[in-house]
């Protein structure tokens, strides 16, 4: 049998792959406006750092991870999200002694997870997350925020939800987490084994649980909001305020949780209301996370960030009937008859392309007809037909594909009828 690609990976070919590098150069010019700049780290890390970062009670880490040892015995993990390695470089780095703080970061590459696949899942996906990294300003919560819902708009994603909620500070789930212990304990022989492993050790993933979702306890436990304390509720209400000035719309969610330690105070998801879309709904997570970086073993730094992928991004799209604007159209294609005429060709191409139009010619020898319908194919504004005649009077022949005009131009005059035409919007 022929070799195909590993189950949950996909090839995004020509046709396609326009749609990603659009949505990547929508992302990346917003991130300018917001000064985000870029950092590329690499694609595998030290399994310790993900164990530290994202935890090593997670389903991330425990279930999914793709950990290989190298041949110099190292144990090493493909990345399974972006903040860990991008932590990491921050503290390896010193960014943190920068003198532009907080510090503003994009990143977008692949990220591997041996997950179940499914629509919306993949075992290797794209993300594009940002971390603002050193403020712990709200108001650089709402930007991150801003930042997202920003791309998602741009691209024309209309059904969005926006949900937030606060996890607080230390003090503040400390209390909740003795609430929910108290709360779950009586029963907790009714709930799953890793439910019973988490009432001590974290008591805020049972309400995660997606086996025991439905059980009467989850809808009546203790909701974080009622545990915050002045400094909490205040920096949420900021959040909130925020928001609200900027017009973008929310609905506060006590039940969005992240179980980690070091994840504190606003916690967010944007998903897609679009119907038909599938059953993973959720386009991008984030949050703050002010204990990772000591975490990691940097200094203690407030952060913030989040990570939507690319593939369900198109999801969304696709489930909104939204076309990309994507430039098709090739400026000019060559039909070339006679041998001297195809020798020139290649001059003249060269010419053309380093003017920065963009242009292609016949390879096969095909004939008149055949190359126009290339050209056909190509959606070729303008044709250049060049024979053997025409080279003879150092002329080429120039047809208009939109309003079938054709005009003979001198060839020393070619680019610059071009400029003209395509350029400046001339006719
Ligand atoms: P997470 O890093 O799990 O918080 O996920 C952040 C975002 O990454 C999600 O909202 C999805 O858009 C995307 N994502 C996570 N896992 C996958 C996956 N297996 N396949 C495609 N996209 C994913």
């Amino acid at each position: 049998m022929s070799i195909q690609v590993p189950r949950g990976t996909q090839d995004i070919l020509p046709g396609e792959v326009e749609k990603w590098q659009y949505i990547e150069e929508v992302a990346k010019d917003i991130c300018k406006t917001y000064q985000y700049k870029e950092i590329r780290t690499p694609i595998f890390e030290s399994s310790e750092l993900f164990m530290r970062g994202v935890g090593d009670t997670t389903d991330i880490v425990q279930k999914e991870m793709y950990v290989f040892e190298d041949r110099g015995g190292r144990s090493l993990a493909l990345r399974p999200e972006g903040t860990a390695p991008v932590v990491r470089s921050f503290v390896q780095n010193k960014m943190f002694g920068d003198p532009n703080q907080p510090v503003k970061l994009f990143y977008t590459g692949p990220m591997f997870r041996y997950e179940r696949p499914q629509a919306g899942r993949y075992r290797q996906f794209v993300q594009f997350g940002v971390e603002a990294l050193g403020s712990e300003d709200p108001a650089i919560d709402a930007e991150v925020i801003s930042l997202a819902m920003q791309v998602y708009q741009k691209l024309g994603l209309k059904n969005l939800k926006l949900i937030i909620n606060s996890l607080g500070d230390t003090e503040s789930r400390t209390n909740h987490r003795e609430a929910l212990i108290n709360h779950f304990k009586p029963r907790i022989d009714e709930f799953c084994s890793d439910c019973q492993n988490r009432l001590e050790k974290n008591p805020l993933r049972i309400l995660d649980c997606k086996k025991d979702r439905d059980h009467e306890l989850m809808s009546s436990a203790p909701s974080i909001l009622d545990y915050l304390n002045d400094e909490s509720r205040i920096y949420f209400e900021k959040v909130q305020k925020y928001l609200q000035a900027m017009d973008i719309e929310f609905v506060v969610d006590p039940t969005l949780v992240r179980g980690l330690d070091y994840y504190n105070h606003t916690a967010f998801e944007i998903m897609s209301n679009a119907e038909g879309f599938g059953a993973i709904t959720t386009l991008c997570g984030g949050g703050r996370y002010n204990g990772l970086v000591e975490m990691i073993g940097g200094p203690a730094t407030p952060g913030i960030g989040f990570a939507f992928s690319i593939e369900r991004l198109l999801a969304a799209l696709e489930a909104e009937r939204i076309a990309l604007p994507i430039e098709e159209a090739l400026d000019c294609y060559f039909v070339s008859l006679g041998e001297e005429a195809k020798d020139h060709t290649v001059k003249i191409l060269h010419e053309l392309r380093n003017a920065g139009f963009t242009a292609e010619r016949d390879y096969l020898d095909r004939k008149l007809k055949a190359q126009f319908k290339a050209a056909d194919r190509h959606h070729a504004k303008f044709v250049a037909v060049l024979g053997d005649e025409e080279l003879k009077n150092n002329k080429i022949n120039i047809k208009n594909m939109q309003s079938g005009e054709q005009e003979e131009v001198a060839l020393p005059e070619f680019i610059s009828y071009l400029e003209k035409h395509i350029r400046l919007g001339g006719h």
